[in-house]
């Protein structure tokens, strides 16, 4: 199986092609943004663009930019290559095109590929169901590295959702991020998100669900960041003789 890298010479991109190696399959290159100032890794072939990367690969892993994810999804679709998307911060422009390229070609789409925050999604949705929202207020806890350009975390926005889909209401109708200065009391049935940034956190988030006497808190903390890149391998393996379809690493792990 042929795995492509795009944006081959990132944090993430690196430690993909290492893992894409170390997991026995073949490395088929990747793209690395003209002025990036990130080579591509010493062996891997470095492709000019999307098309030409996708056109040597069985499947293309993209942990990249949001700014690009739009036109990689129709790129992808056009040339029938499995996609397995890391990249966070997408607009809802960008999920409605990630949705059309899933149409005519399987893609894996996870906010974190680590097995540990796969779970705690699951659970995060569990707990959302089970307790109510009138009574447990529920708030996504992040901390990462200085780095990073987006907030909340992608992980902090998939485990609001999946709280939400527990209580079967939308996020984006409860969703309360970066409060400041007056905000006034807070809202019944909303949950809250609050991000960290410092050092060189690789992720860490909480699920807190706070009633009047009680308190319920799930965390994950990553320490490595090579095991998101080791699941993105494996949701590459998988993805590749999948049909057309959105799928999430809880599927490829089997506990969706
Ligand atoms: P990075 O800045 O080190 O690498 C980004 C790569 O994307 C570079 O190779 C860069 O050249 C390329 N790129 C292409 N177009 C770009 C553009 N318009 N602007 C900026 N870069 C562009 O970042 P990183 O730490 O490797 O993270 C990349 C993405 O992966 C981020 O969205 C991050 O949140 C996400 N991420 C996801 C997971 C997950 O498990 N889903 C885990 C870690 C990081």
């Amino acid at each position: 199986m042929r795995i492509g890298v795009v944006g081959i010479g990132g944090r993430m991109g690196r430690l993909l092609a290492e893992e894409v190696v170390a997991g026995g399959f073949t490395l088929s290159g990747g793209t690395e943004r003209a002025g990036s100032g990130q080579a591509v890794p010493d062996g891997a072939t470095a492709y000019p663009d999307v098309p030409a990367l996708a056109a040597a690969s069985d499947v293309v892993v993209d942990f990249t930019h949001a700014d690009v994810v739009a036109g990689h999804a129709a790129l992808l679709a056009a040339a029938n290559t499995a996609w397995v998307l890391g990249t966070t911060g997408l607009s809802a422009a960008d999920d409605a095109a990630v949705q059309r390229a899933a149409q005519s070609i399987a893609v894996v789409q996870s906010p974190n590929f680590g097995p540990g925050i796969t779970l705690l999604l699951a659970l995060a949705e569990r707990l959302g169901a089970a307790l109510p929202a009138t009574e447990y207020d529920a708030e996504i806890i992040e901390m990462h590295h200085r780095q990073k350009v987006d907030a909340p975390s992608g992980t902090a926005v998939g485990l609001g959702r999946a709280v939400a889909q527990g209580r079967g209401v939308r996020l984006e109708d409860v969703m309360d991020s970066g409060r400041d200065g007056h905000t006034g009391p807070r809202l019944p049935g909303a949950i809250g998100f609050a991000a960290l940034r410092g050092g060189q956190v690789v992720g860490e988030h909480t699920v807190l669900f706070a009633a009047g006497s009680e308190h319920i808190a799930l965390t994950h903390r990553a320490f490595d960041r090579r095991m998101f890149a080791t699941g993105a391998v494996r949701a590459a393996a998988w993805a590749a003789s999948k049909p057309p379809g959105l799928y999430t690493m809880a599927d490829v792990m089997g506990v969706s």
